[in-house]
């Protein structure tokens, strides 16, 4: 019987729009491979001005926490240089002129052998095939699978999709629910869980049925309230097993370990198909797109294509956001690339500009009753406002999942979330300059 987990919010989800919208592949004449797309060292390009490279092939690489990269499509290398990242920077990419070819990798063949490999094969097959969390967290799975080793006692699939506007998990759910299951399969062969499930929002009926007919007997599948953040880690993980992940903690410091839907997906194309993480499922929607649809894209096609395979922006277009409206990222360029975390492209109209009155604290309390993490988003404010330091330590700004729901209940209009962003930056900067007075100091 699922649980529920404290706080959130219940913002109007938008699925509609694409709900229902068919995944149709996208054709990209050029792909940027960012080097970096995942948490840790970024990768170094394997590949040249001038070379030719096939579908799969891996064109960066690197050590310590690092996954590699890998070509979208075939054809020919045309730049390595630093392209627009939806993070906001420029990232070093290896630049691809897709020749329309999809020359498959020699190396990506199916596998025959998948139920004699053992954990530690599995676990380099996943590695080389560059699979990071695709819900937007995008830590390396081998790293997360092997830390989890004789840890983990559950495991879970997030497939919530909480976030308005998107619906790139519910249309995996319903048109490739094997591919999601057979992962599955593969993670709890690594993991030996006692316990395993699969929680869906109640808001995708079609996504429920879909898995429940694939799923073995011993996985459970959780119908969950529809209550933003439910695809939050923590909250996800409070809603499964009625456990909490204690402050600074990691999943498996509660004998948990959860996987996106679409990671799983990916775990079987690279055990069963050999085939590495090179395209994944994109919703983009809004009321500023002509029209909304989920789309099947090549890593490293550039946001410009999507929009206009969706019909464009309108004349009314405000915000592009990478990722949902309540954690997306706003982005300056149309020309920023996807990346393997990107699961969606919102694009909004000046109708969901927040009014930016003189934003005073009317002391009302929602932000507090809104935060999933129990923080106090309101005093972590001031604190950052004010530079203090010691206080935002206090307040345990480092637990904040920058899940927005403090910003979306504010009667004020006061930015919140982007507030406490700001404040884990600041806090980071002082670390390191303390550690950094403290080296020097020996
Ligand atoms: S303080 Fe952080 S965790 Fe709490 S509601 Fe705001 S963004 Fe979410
Ligand atoms: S929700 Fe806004 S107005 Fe209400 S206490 Fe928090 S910061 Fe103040």
């Amino acid at each position: 019987m699922p649980r529920s987990f404290f706080g959130g919010v219940h913002p109007k989800g938008y699925k509609a729009l694409t709900r229902d919208a068919a995944i149709r592949p996208i054709t990209p004449k050029q792909v940027c491979i960012a080097m970096s797309q995942h948490i840790g060292a970024p990768c170094v390009p394997l590949v040249g001005l001038g070379d030719t490279v096939t579908l799969g092939q891996k064109v960066g690489d690197g050590k310590g926490l690092c996954v590699p990269v890998h070509a979208s499509v075939s054809g020919k290398v045309v730049a390595v240089e630093p392209r627009p990242h939806p993070g906001g920077t420029k990232i070093l990419s290896v630049v691809i002129e897709n020749d329309g070819m999809d020359t498959l990798c020699k190396d990506i063949a199916p596998r025959q052998n998948v139920d004699a490999l053992s954990a530690d094969e599995l676990l380099a097959i996943i590695r080389e095939a560059g699979i990071a969390g695709m819900g937007g967290a995008a830590f390396p799975t081998n790293v997360k699978l092997s830390s989890g080793l004789s840890k983990v006692d559950t495991v879970i699939v997030n497939a919530a999709e909480c976030e308005p506007y998107i619906s790139a998990d519910d249309r995996l759910m319903r048109e490739e629910p094997a591919r999601i299951v057979g992962g599955l399969e593969i993670i709890k062969r690594i993991l030996k869980p006692t316990r395993s499930a699969v929680g869906i929002e109640a808001n995708k009926p079609e996504a429920v049925a879909a898995m429940q007919a694939q799923l073995p007997a011993d996985t459970e599948l959780l119908v969950l309230r529809t209550r933003y953040p439910q695809g939050a880690e923590k909250q996800l993980i409070q809603s499964v097993t009625g456990r909490c992940v204690p402050p600074g903690g990691l999943p498996a410091a509660v004998g948990c370990a959860v996987f996106n839907a679409a990671t799983c997906a990916a775990v079987f194309d690279a055990v069963y198909e050999g085939m590495p993480l090179v395209r994944r499922v994109v919703t983009v929607s809004g009321d500023a797109i002509a029209k909304p649809a989920n789309f099947l894209v090549p890593i490293g096609t550039p946001f410009s294509v999507l929009l206009e395979a969706a019909g464009g922006l309108s004349d009314k277009a405000y915000k592009l956001l990478c990722g949902g409206p309540m954690m997306g990222i706003a982005q300056h360029t149309t020309e920023a690339m996807t990346i393997k975390g990107c699961n969606a492209l919102t694009c909004l109209t000046t109708a969901h500009k927040v009014a930016e009155s003189t934003p005073h604290c009317i002391r009302c309390g929602r932000c507090i009753t809104a935060c999933p993490m129990h923080l106090m988003p309101l005093q972590i404010y001031k604190a950052q406002q004010s530079g203090n330091i010691e206080k935002l330590r206090y307040r345990n700004v480092v637990d904040c999942i920058d899940c927005g729901c403090c910003a979306y209940t504010c009667p004020a209009g006061i930015a919140l979330a982007q507030s406490c962003r700001t404040a884990k930056r600041m806090l980071r900067e002082a670390d390191a300059k303390e550690k950094a007075a403290g080296g020097a100091g020996k």
